[in-house]
């Protein structure tokens, strides 16, 4: 494999100003990244982990740790059944589906993946994409484009973020679960269009939830319309891990419900439910899903496998919400910041950038895997270990876990409250 370099991006003597200006670009990269892939910092992105089947343990160079960043939330990832599911799929359609939906890449497995997603979420219709990006940005693009306006939480997901500036739509950013000061900008923007507020169910990054009930009431109050994107949300919240509406007790609806295949439901692909109309218009209108290629059918089998399993073990969902309550409450009565967590995403808030890695390093020295989420993902001075509970760890991995990240931070003075 060729690997482009600043030095090949701009011969000596042959330098274009495209060439310069490309080969600026390229250097900055290696500036930025150069210097921490130099430290031992380098071992917190792109390590190659294998799974330790059937335990949520993972080897990285020989050594056995206890993953504690993963988002398999369910602990379905090696799940046999998935497995066997996946297998079957392979067998009676093939490894890859045969181009778009709309031409050949449409299988029976395709249209029972839709009709398991809709019933799952409580919807009439739903649709699959190749990824929860792509259903964000696809389902974004075809609400909304030119002369309408869309409204983001600050916290919003990247691919949402996106979904908004390819739409060509005016953005709006309000701040953090804030539902007054979304009332401020609905009341502030122009009365034509359509309006669509996104918001995400459970923040990636903190686990906070949205406060669905007074976001429904703003929308209503200004004639917009409410997404949410539930992708840490399906199978972790909710009695049965129906996500945010079951969270709050089904008090109200939304309009667009977005999820993900990759997360909970370890498989690939995204999906969008809603009423029939909507799906029809996604169906026709959303570029990602008209102009990418079918899910391949070994990650529709594994995922609608996931979905009736989920359906008929919602214990894997009590789990998740009790241990992550211990496992939370456990990291506060020693001093560590967790923020505003309530799910089974719980960020070991650190400080600074160099302050987290040092302690990601630290806890992998202890036997445990807590991946570091540094600015400009996160503000300055809040970096931290993103951790998960998921239904994978038993209430002893979770006590391991809790034991070496406090060892962690005495070894590494971490300040705590
Ligand atoms: N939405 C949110 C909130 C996410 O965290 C992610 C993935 N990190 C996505 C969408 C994108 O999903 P996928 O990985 O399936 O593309």
């Amino acid at each position: 494999m060729t690997t482009l370099t600043s030095t090949d991006a701009a011969p000596a003597g042959a330098a274009t100003p495209a060439a310069e200006a490309l080969a600026l670009k390229l250097a900055a990269t290696r500036r930025r990244v150069g210097a921490l892939e130099s430290s031992a910092h380098r071992r917190n992105s792109f390590m190659p982990y294998t799974p330790v089947a059937g335990t949520p343990y993972v080897e990285l160079d020989g050594q056995r740790l206890l993953m504690m960043s993963g988002y398999s939330y369910l602990g379905l990832a090696g799940d046999p059944r998935l497995a066997a599911a996946a297998a079957r799929a392979v067998d009676t359609y093939g490894t890859g589906a045969h181009g778009v939906r709309a031409l050949a890449g449409t299988t029976p497995l395709h249209q029972e993946l839709e009709a398991e997603v809709a019933r799952f979420t409580e919807r009439e219709s739903a649709l699959v994409f190749s990824s929860g990006y792509a259903a964000n940005v696809g389902t974004i693009g075809a609400l909304c484009g030119p002369g309408d306006h869309v409204f983001v939480d600050k916290l919003d997901h990247a691919s949402i973020v996106d979904g908004c500036q390819l739409s060509g739509a005016t953005v709006t950013r309000f701040r953090h679960n804030d539902p007054e000061h979304l009332d401020s900008r609905l009341r502030a923007a122009p009365a034509t269009g359509v309006r669509l507020v996104v918001v995400d169910s459970v923040y990636s990054m903190d686990g906070d939830v949205a406060p669905l009930p007074a976001l429904r009431e703003v929308c209503d109050a200004h004639g917009a319309l409410l997404m949410v994107d539930e992708a840490h949300a399906l199978g972790v919240i909710g009695a049965t891990g129906r996500g945010i509406e079951e969270h709050y007790d089904r008090q109200v609806r939304v309009d667009v419900k977005l999820g993900t295949l990759s997360k909970g439901i370890p498989s690939m692909g995204g999906w969008v439910a809603g009423s029939p109309d909507l799906v029809y218009h996604l169906r026709y209108g959303a570029r990602p899903f008209l102009f990418s290629a079918a899910l391949a059918p070994a990650q529709c089998g594994a995922a609608l496998e996931a979905l009736r399993i989920l359906d008929r073990e919602p214990h894997r969902v009590a789990h998740i919400q009790s241990e992550s309550a211990r496992f939370r409450t456990a990291m506060t009565d020693v001093g560590m910041r967790v923020g505003d967590s309530t799910t089974a995403v719980v960020p070991l808030i650190i400080g600074t950038d160099t302050q987290a890695y040092d302690y990601a390093t630290t806890c992998r020295e202890e036997g445990v895997v807590g991946l570091p989420v540094v600015t400009p993902a996160v503000p300055n001075g809040l970096a931290r270990l993103r951790i998960a509970i998921t239904a994978a760890h038993t209430s002893e991995h979770v006590d391991t876990a809790i034991d070496a990240f406090v060892r962690a931070a005495e070894r590494r003075a971490v300040a705590r409250a």
